[in-house]
């Protein structure tokens, strides 16, 4: 496989781990990047501890504030868990990019900024069609173009919309010394607001609900947060993204693989998408490296079983008539919520 070309589609964070993956198996990565831009976007950027040895594969250690475990919140009850082990880590999403693409550099990945627009494929190889840009041919592909993926549309491969509600995300950073170093959640009305520390002065918070959220009503709507954020200079552009979930009906087409949010999102409410989009890509690369890509669905399946489920169980519980009953359940039954943030941490 030494040799083999890799035509990474999409320069976020996945596409940039699976291109240090390929290149870890002595393969030859390109990653083509639509956008000229600093790599933000709408993330809550706890990277859940599970990530960090991840990045350790990588030689990654990008700069942060440690995370310590998860405080669910609501009205006047809260309930804590420590993450069992080593401590995750807030990381600007801007600064996760970066430490990434600087890595590249200096394992001599090529990284060309094209927009893919189209794909065909033969039993030897995949011609990228690209707009701002040449073609690219390569010996596989992965496509690594986050959520609503273009790879996956070429393909054929996006399922229907689920008639589930859809969702939506939002994230803004706060200009203030952080006043904790757990990820806070709390239910707020029918989203849920997440505060992560990333750095020393900046406070990141996401909101999650449904179509039409609004960060500062959110803000608001939780006076504890109001009072620490009110009046507080934003350090950054709100960004969006959504809906999801979006599914696609298999993670693989020949020679293209789909990788990351590309290969299907279920909601942001456990934080695991990069945890289990760097899994995605480093077997993906094991699928190329044994010759066998029609092996990755099932590599994917199992490194991403957990997350759907818990996943899926957690957005059911939050659109339930449950929901505002979510943390006072939770502080009766602490091993059970224990035991589901000891899961988010692995
Ligand atoms: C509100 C919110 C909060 C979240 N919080 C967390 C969290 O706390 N922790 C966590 O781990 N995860 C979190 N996630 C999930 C996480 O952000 C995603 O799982 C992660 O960004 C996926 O990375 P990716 O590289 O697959 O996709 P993306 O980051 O979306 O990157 C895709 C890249 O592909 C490029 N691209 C797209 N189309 C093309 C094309 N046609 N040609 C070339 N390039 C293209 C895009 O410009 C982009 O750079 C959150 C998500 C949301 C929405």
């Amino acid at each position: 496989m030494t040799g083999t070309r890799v035509a990474i589609v999409g320069g976020g964070p996945v596409g940039l781990a699976a291109a240090l993956f390929a290149k870890r198996a002595g393969m030859t990565p390109i990653v083509i990047e639509s956008r000229d831009y600093d790599g933000d976007k709408a993330c809550g950027e706890g990277l859940m501890p599970g990530v960090m040895p991840l990045l350790r594969e990588l030689d990654l250690d990008p700069p942060g504030r440690d995370l310590l475990g998860v405080s669910y919140r609501q009205g006047a009850r809260q309930v804590d868990h420590l993450f069992p082990g080593a401590p995750g880590r807030g990381v600007r999403r801007t600064v996760l990019v970066d430490a990434m693409r600087a890595q590249t550099e200096r394992q001599g990945i090529e990284r060309i900024h094209a927009r893919v627009t189209g794909l065909t494929q033969d039993s030897s190889s995949v011609l990228l069609r690209c707009a701002d840009g040449d073609d690219v041919t390569s010996d596989y592909v992965l496509g690594c173009d986050g959520l609503h993926s273009t790879v996956a549309r070429q393909l054929g491969l996006v399922a229907r919309p689920s008639r589930r509600a859809r969702r939506y995300g939002l994230r803004q950073h706060f200009q203030r010394t952080p006043w904790t170093s757990m990820i806070e959640v709390y239910y707020a009305g029918d989203a849920e607001l997440y505060i992560t520390p990333v750095d020393d002065e900046t406070v990141g918070v996401a909101v999650l609900g449904p179509r039409g959220i609004n960060l500062s009503t959110t803000i608001a709507r939780v006076p504890g947060i109001s009072a620490k954020l009110v009046g507080v200079p934003t350090a950054s552009s709100l960004r969006g993204a959504g809906p999801f979930p979006y599914r696609v009906h298999h993670a693989q087409s020949g020679r293209v693989l789909l990788v990351g949010d590309a290969a299907g999102y279920v909601d942001a409410i456990t934080g695991e998408g990069l945890r289990v989009g760097f899994a995605q890509g480093r077997e993906a690369i094991a699928a190329l490296q044994a010759g066998q890509p029609a092996s990755y669905p099932q590599r994917w399946r199992k490194v991403t079983r957990e997350f759907r489920l818990l996943t899926r169980g957690m957005v059911a519980l939050a659109s339930s008539p449950l929901r505002e009953s979510i943390v006072p359940l939770a502080s009766t039954a602490p091993r059970v919520f224990g035991a589901v943030v000891n899961r988010l941490a692995q």
